[in-house]
C-alpha cells in the first residue's frame, strides 16, 4: 500500500536519510523505531509531502507520492499525527475535527466521521466547545488523532503519540491506536517508547543514523539481541 524506495533526504547540507526503504501492507500496523535524531520524523514529513527527497520515491496504492502537497496527500488518503500534536490552542475542539474533514472527500463524509470519532474518544463530544488549551495532555494527543480521523484516511501517520504522557495515559494511547487499526486503518508509528510499539506492531523498522538497520516482525525484533541492548535497556 504505502511503499518508500530508497529515499535520501536532506535539510540544506545535512543528509539526515540515506537510502531508506520501508513497506507498509495494507490493514498492518508497522513501527518505526530509533533513538532521537534517528531521522523517523523526517521519514513521516517526506511520506506526507512536508520534504522533498533528493533522490527514491514513495509509492501509495501504487501511484508516486514524490512531489505532490501534502493537501494532495491527505485527499490520497494519508493523515499524519505530528509530533507534539500542534494544535490551535485556543480553537475548540469542534473547530479542530471541522478542519480536519476541510478537504472534499472527507466533507462528505463529515457527519458519518463524527460519530466514529466521538464513538472511540466519548471524552471529545464532552469537550466539544473547549478550547484545546483546556484539555490534559492525553486529550489534547487524542483530539490530534481525532482531527486526522476525520480526513477519512486509508493509513494513519503518528509521530510519537505517547510523548509526555503519563504511563496511565500513554497504555490508554496504545489501546486506542490498536482499536483504530482493527477497525481497518493501517497505521505507521513512531515511537521512542519501543517495548510497547513492538508489542502492538505487525512489523517493525529500525532506523539508525538515517539508516535503516533492522526489519522483522514486532515479536521477532522484541526478541533481537541488539533492540534488546539499544532499546529495551536488556
Ligand atoms: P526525534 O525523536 O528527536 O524527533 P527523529 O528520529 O524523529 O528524532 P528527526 O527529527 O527526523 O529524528 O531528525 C533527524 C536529524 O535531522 C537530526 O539530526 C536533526 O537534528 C535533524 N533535523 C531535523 N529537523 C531539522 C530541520 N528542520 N533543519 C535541520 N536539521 C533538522
Amino acid at each position: 500500500m504505502l511503499a518508500v524506495e530508497s529515499i535520501n533526504v536532506a535539510y540544506g547540507d545535512l543528509q539526515v536519510l540515506w537510502d531508506v526503504s520501508l513497506s507498509v501492507r495494507q490493514g498492518e500496523l508497522v513501527a518505526l523505531i530509533g533513538a532521537n535524531g534517528a531521522g523517523k520524523t523526517t521519514t513521516l514529513r517526506a511520506i506526507t509531502g512536508l520534504l522533498r527527497p533528493r533522490s527514491g520515491r514513495i509509492l501509495f496504492n501504487g501511484s508516486n507520492l514524490t512531489g505532490l502537497s501534502p493537501h494532495r496527500i491527505v485527499e490520497l488518503g494519508i493523515a499524519h499525527v505530528p509530533e507534539g500534536r500542534q494544535l490551535f490552542p485556543l480553537m475548540t475542539v469542534e473547530e479542530h475535527l471541522l478542519l480536519g474533514s476541510f478537504l472534499p472527500r472527507a466533507r462528505a463524509r463529515r457527519a458519518q466521521n463524527l460519530e466514529r470519532v466521538f464513538g472511540i474518544f466519548p471524552i471529545l463530544r464532552e469537550r466539544l466547545h473547549q478550547p484545546a488549551e483546556t484539555l490534559s495532555g492525553g486529550e489534547q494527543q487524542m483530539l490530534a488523532i481525532a482531527r486526522a480521523l476525520m480526513s477519512d484516511p486509508q493509513v494513519l501517520l503518528l509521530d510519537e503519540p505517547s510523548l509526555g504522557l503519563a504511563p496511565l495515559v500513554v497504555k490508554e494511547v496504545f489501546r486506542i491506536i490498536e482499536q483504530i487499526h482493527r477497525e481497518g486503518v493501517t497505521v505507521l508509528l513512531v515511537e521512542q517508547n519501543v517495548q510497547q510499539a513492538l508489542a502492538i506492531a505487525d512489523r517493525a523498522f529500525v532506523l539508525e543514523n538515517g539508516r535503516v538497520v533492522l526489519e522483522g516482525s514486532g515479536s521477532e525484533l522484541l526478541d533481537h539481541p541488539e533492540v534488546k541492548k539499544a532499546y529495551l535497556g536488556l
